[in-house]
């Protein structure tokens, strides 16, 4: 090699570095204004080239107060985790690797190290050894490599092969599913499996699929080729099924049930909260998150399934350019991608960084950090409850301090309090609908959060409200 490397990526380093040690005093929030942003990006393309030590400079400059703290403890929105620091370290070795991990011939080590973590990972999770598996780059591509492997099963029942044949001619399929994640409606779209198939089964008021529910949606209709998929941790409540009855239930109909476990799956993992997943292991397919509560960098979600037969004939292509080694593991067999990131390093460091214990206290304490925050939050006066989870979930909302405040005026009030806390920008929030009401939720998924974070956290919140409701109502 030609070019020394050394001064690029040791100035690359030193903004990696100021980046994460701001992470702790800078907004949470970025404050960048769109045409500011268009203004430091949208310019013609340089005709000629530029010193590489250039453009990462002006990429640092140019992304400054335009990047969120979503890598440090303060993050509380959607479902997001951090990087834990054997994972990002390993993350940027994949990248000065470049392995193509597509086969084993091409990256002996990313295959095999992408063997090692998901032997750990069905350990942690409670899943059948002998599952099949592919690293993916999150839970959206798990559901659609889970729910390919679900369509060639369900049909082939059905004397259907429908990687040769499509879906055109084949009995519509049914989709019966609870309370869903929108990543399940498109995976459903990109299959052509037709979102007019899928049928919302009603939750009982514990917010619970009952077996009598599904008993009823399964016996409807018993012809045709059937998926049943079950949340487990519902986004907003962070709530569990009875799967030990349910999966049993639904292959009594020859359904094959899937798993949503993006996050809510890891509870497996903490010994305290295992049985919240109980019977989750029956299952037909699996699909959970990395780069969610393992703490891994973006770019990693794992598909598991009990029919490594049809997963593999779902996905599995050969051509006669490419090495194909029976012996080993070769990627392109399960994944849905060609060329591929060597993502499994990152996995398989996060994994040896915490071992068994350190994932199981990582799940623990965010659930106790959620728990903190949102009983704190529910003492400050104005704030009313609304679900308090056995996980790492909360819901909480703002009521508009006026007398005659109508529930509608109490889903304004509370967006404008989400809204002004993430303005503050101590702390970053977003606003749900749950139930038809407007709630503040609360999500914590980071390694990094501490308590010092979540008192920070409840004094931005407590603040924020304060300030809201002296507008709303300034004689009180
Ligand atoms: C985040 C999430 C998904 C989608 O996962 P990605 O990793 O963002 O693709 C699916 N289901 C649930 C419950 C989620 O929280």
């Amino acid at each position: 090699m030609t070019t020394n490397l050394r001064p690029l990526l040791t100035q690359t380093l030193d903004a990696a570095l100021d980046f994460l040690h701001s992470l702790d005093t800078a907004p949470v929030t970025a404050t960048v204004t769109p045409t500011d942003l268009r203004h430091r990006f949208l310019q013609p393309l340089n005709p000629d080239p530029l010193p590489p030590e250039q453009v990462i400079a002006d990429l640092v400059a140019n992304t400054r107060d335009a990047l969120t703290g979503m890598a440090g403890g303060r993050f509380f929105a959607w479902a997001i985790g951090g990087s834990l620091p054997a994972a990002l370290a390993a993350d940027w070795l994949t990248t000065a690797w470049d392995q193509n991990g597509g086969l084993y011939a091409s990256s002996p080590a990313a295959s095999m190290v992408e063997v090692a973590a998901a032997t750990w990972l069905k350990q942690l999770l409670g899943l059948p050894a002998a599952a099949s598996f592919a690293f993916v780059t999150g839970c959206q591509m798990a559901h659609l490599t889970c729910l390919a492997a679900a369509r060639h099963h369900v049909y082939l029942q059905h004397g259907i092969d429908l990687e040769a044949h499509g879906l055109a001619g084949a009995p519509p399929p049914r989709i019966l599913t609870s309370n869903r994640h929108g990543s399940i409606d498109r995976a459903v779209h990109l299959l052509g499996l037709g979102s007019n198939h899928i049928e919302e089964l009603p939750l009982d008021h514990h917010i619970h699929l009952t077996p009598e529910t599904l008993q009823a949606a399964l016996a409807a209709d018993p012809t045709r080729p059937t998926i049943v998929i079950l949340q487990c941790g519902d986004l907003n409540t962070g709530s569990y099924d009875d799967y030990a009855t349910l999966i049993p239930l639904a292959h009594r109909h020859h359904a094959w049930v899937h798993i949503d476990g993006a996050f809510g799956l890891w509870a497996a993992a903490s010994p305290q909260l295992r049985h919240l997943t109980r019977g989750v292991e029956l299952a037909d397919s699996w699909a959970t998150d990395g780069h969610k509560w393992l703490n891994v960098p973006y770019d990693c979600g794992y598909a598991f399934t009990a029919h490594p037969i049809s997963h593999r004939a779902a996905m599995s292509h050969h051509v006669s350019y490419l090495i194909h080694d029976p012996q080993a593991y070769d990627q392109l067999d399960w994944t849905p991608e060609w060329s591929r990131r060597a993502r499994g390093f990152a996995t398989y460091a996060a994994l040896r960084q915490l071992g068994t214990t350190g994932v199981a206290d990582l799940i623990n304490r965010c659930c106790r950090h959620a728990h903190t925050l949102t009983q704190a939050l529910a003492q400050l006066p104005g704030v009313q409850l609304i679900h308090l989870s056995d996980i790492n979930q909360g819901l909480v909302r703002f009521l508009d301090p006026r007398p005659a405040a109508t529930e509608p005026d109490h889903d304004t009030f509370t967006d404008r309090v989400v809204t002004r806390i993430r303005n503050q920008g101590r702390a970053f929030f977003v606003a749900s609908t749950w139930q038809s009401r407007r709630v503040m939720r609360i999500s914590v998924l980071n390694w990094q959060t501490s308590d010092h974070d979540i008192e920070v956290a409840i004094e931005a919140v407590a603040e924020a409200l304060q300030e809201e409701t002296k507008i709303r109502s300034p004689f009180l």
